[in-house]
């Protein structure tokens, strides 16, 4: 006979089950309630909107060079952001990186173990905070991200879209009901449990409900209604815009050594270091003439454009982008950072030392290959 999901049951089965079936990560080295809070820290902010297999090297390569959270304060930002390249969403980064800053300023480096405290500090909202809490401090915090989202409509045969505020209400409702039913000392596992249960059974496509621990407790399950669940809101359709880059050479014709900027801090891909251009507006005559004129208003200098370097397709979450670069170099002027926070000039071979957005380094790969 089929039953409604009940939380102390699921709260049990999600223990057994993530004894038996979870990962090997390397940040798992501890029990889940038990583990270092700044390793689960830097872990759930790599793995947020990155697959796990991505997430692996880098982490590992971070605590190799940041072992600890003193030595994250320590840091320099641009070491920070190159040790990140490629992971994208770079505000996570840099977030982080304050944020071991004032735990290390105001909180004598350890990472506060309340809800209130973690949620002061840059980068850290409801979900890195219900899993430092219950992760590192065992405490029976809730957490909700797309996996466990997925799982409580599946479980609860939601019809209403996980993308209203209402149902996000009740989703951390039900997450903080399973959580609260954990067995003694089991905070973390369960919490960790269905994660797990959402990346490795309970999937986007095709749930494996046949190897569900949670299976005759799943009203989808039950109605047959599992590829239907989670209702989302049809997302609106990502705008697309042309863009273009100058590689800017010292010396003519297009050569010597190349010119660089750095974003603002404070916007899409800050602190990273680019090609300068900008997006082509209706009102330019064509690609170069955008370079000219973004080249002129970022850096008040006038260029002269060249030959094609590469084009570059790439999406963000909110639109996509085609990049086109081109060889250019100065005809009049001397480069200031006015819609960057510096330039410098730099040479092929240390380009390296500087963090570059993905879209960047394929430039710098096609360079390199001297096509
Ligand atoms: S039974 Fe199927 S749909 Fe329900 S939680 Fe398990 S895998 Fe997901």
């Amino acid at each position: 006979m089929p039953q409604n999901p009940n939380t102390p049951s699921l709260a049990q089965r999600l223990t057994a089950w993530h004894a038996a079936q979870q990962r090997d990560l390397p940040w798992r080295a501890a029990p889940a309630g038990q583990r270092d809070a700044y390793t689960v820290w830097v872990s759930e902010i790599m793995a947020q909107q990155t697959r796990i297999s991505t997430v692996i090297d880098y982490f590992n390569r971070w605590m190799e060079r940041f072992p600890t959270l003193a030595s994250l304060a320590a840091a320099d930002q641009q070491e920070v952001l190159k040790l990140w390249e490629g992971l994208g969403y770079y505000s996570r980064a840099r977030n982080l990186h304050r944020a071991a800053q004032v735990v290390a300023k105001e909180y004598r480096g350890v990472v506060p173990d309340s809800r209130a405290e973690l949620l002061k500090l840059p980068g850290i909202g409801a979900y890195t905070a219900g899993a430092i809490l219950s992760l590192a401090y065992g405490q029976a915090e809730p957490i909700l991200d797309g996996n466990v989202k997925r799982v409580l409509a599946r479980l609860w045969d939601m019809e209403r879209s996980i993308d209203e505020t209402e149902t996000t209400r009740e989703l951390w409702r039900l997450a903080e009901e399973i959580v609260r039913a954990a067995p003694a000392g089991k905070a973390g596992a369960v919490n960790e449990g269905i994660m797990e249960l959402g990346g490795l059974v309970c999937t986007p496509q095709n749930p494996r409900c046949l190897l569900c621990p949670l299976a005759d407790l799943c009203q989808a399950a039950q109605n047959g209604t599992q590829s239907q669940r989670p209702v989302r809101t049809p997302r609106k359709p990502t705008p697309h815009y042309q863009v273009a880059a100058a590689v800017i050479w010292e010396e003519a014709p297009f050569q010597g050594r190349l010119l660089i900027a750095q974003r603002p801090q404070d916007g899409m891909l800050g602190g990273l270091w680019e090609f300068p251009g900008g997006k082509q507006e209706p009102e330019d005559a064509d690609l170069p003439a955008t370079l000219r004129r973004e080249i002129q208003e970022e850096m008040t200098v006038e260029i002269a454009v060249g030959a094609p370097v590469t084009t570059v397709q790439h999406a963000y979450t909110h639109f996509s982008i085609t990049l086109h670069a081109f060889h250019a170099r100065i005809v009049s002027g001397t480069p200031q950072a006015i819609g960057c926070d510096d330039w410098c000039w730099t040479t092929l071979d240390t380009l390296d030392a500087y963090p570059f957005p993905v879209t960047d380094q394929k430039i710098i790969a096609v360079l390199r290959s001297g096509i």
